[in-house]
């Protein structure tokens, strides 16, 4: 068998066929965050034969997102082993043809640069729009198309943004709306059907874009699943969109300073340091086992301390459970961690 035999159910399509296959073969695609959309179209991914996968995502699995996150089961769960860890582990299994290539971080103005590097196309599968607004930087000034898609409660959204071609985030969304502003999947809920239509549908637009098929479909797609209801609607570009218009890209550039985040589905907080730092788990496991429960499995370390769950990554990233008060998590991160 060659390495395109096994594609011949889906290069047997005309318009992709083997030339087309070859095409995904040699792409390189970044996607962002791996939870319920990122699941869904990795799996779709790697089973088409992208074949170069960067998986960026920062969490661990968790049970009250396991109804949605098609890659993590109940083990991954109690084993606490970082998601882009675990997918990277059982997409290799799907297709070895694919090289996957897992990174356990936040992606920030700081690594961006250097993880995208290279990339023909990012996918997004966060759930924050602050990442979303630095995925459409570097992408409109890399020149690097992107698929931003969106999903809470039955309703999702996707669109496609082509630079110099399509509106970009920011011609339709200048700024980000305030923090706690939107509904988030905490408040409104999400069914499954949703983030897996959405990502159907990013996976169908990158085949396309990473082919050069003239028939990628712009504009932004509304689907209201509960509803049954399915539109596009046209998007123009801003000449004074402050990214494609002007070429200022305040969040690829933003100066680096503390992040942290409520974090979606979760009654918990996350904390970024300025500067990633080289924590030494192991030691710091040793000093934390004086005052509370911990343990360390090789990625990350979690104790329970005062009532509050932490768990600290080698890059001094801390996810902060049992509160969403970002003040007393901070607080609380800089006790134990003497920042
Ligand atoms: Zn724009």
């Amino acid at each position: 068998m060659t390495d395109l035999d096994r594609y011949i159910r889906q290069t047997t399509f005309p318009a992709l066929g083997k030339e087309g296959q070859k095409k995904l073969l040699a792409s390189k695609v970044l996607l962002v965050g791996c939870g319920a959309l990122g699941s869904a179209s990795a799996v779709s991914m790697v089973r088409s034969g992208i074949g170069h996968l960067i998986i960026v995502d920062q969490d661990i699995p968790e049970l009250v997102n396991l109804h949605r996150q098609f890659l993590y089961d109940e083990e991954n769960m109690k084993e606490r082993i970082p998601k882009a860890i675990v997918a990277a582990d059982k997409l290799a299994k799907m297709n070895s043809q694919v090289k996957i290539e897992p990174v356990v971080a936040e992606l920030r103005s700081e690594n961006i640069e250097k993880i995208a590097q290279g990339v023909n196309l990012v996918i997004d599968g966060t759930d924050n729009l602050q990442t979303r607004y630095l995925i459409n930087d570097f992408c409109v000034k890399n020149n690097v198309p992107w698929i931003y898609g969106g999903v809470i409660g039955a309703f999702g959204m996707m669109m496609v943004i082509i630079p110099g071609k399509t509106a970009c985030l920011r011609c339709l969304f200048p700024e980000p709306p305030a923090p706690g502003s939107l509904p988030s999947c905490e408040t409104e809920g999400v069914l499954n059907p949703a983030p897996l239509l959405i990502a159907a549908l990013e996976v169908m637009e990158a085949i396309k874009i990473l082919i050069g098929s003239d028939k990628v479909k712009t504009g932004l797609t509304n689907i209201d699943l509960w509803e049954h209801t399915f539109s596009t609607v046209e998007t123009k570009r801003n000449p004074h969109c402050p990214a494609c218009g002007q070429n200022k890209y305040e969040f690829l550039d933003r100066k680096k300073t503390d992040w942290s985040t409520s974090l979606c589905g979760r009654n918990a907080v996350q904390l970024s340091p300025a500067e990633p730092v080289q924590l030494d788990l192991q030691s710091l496991k040793q000093r934390l086992e004086k005052i509370g429960k911990v343990s360390f499995n090789g990625y990350l370390l979690e104790a329970d301390l005062e009532g509050l769950k932490i768990i600290i990554f080698p890059d001094g990233r801390a996810i902060i459970s049992g509160t969403t008060d970002e003040t007393k998590a901070r607080s609380f991160y800089n006790r134990y961690l003497g920042r």
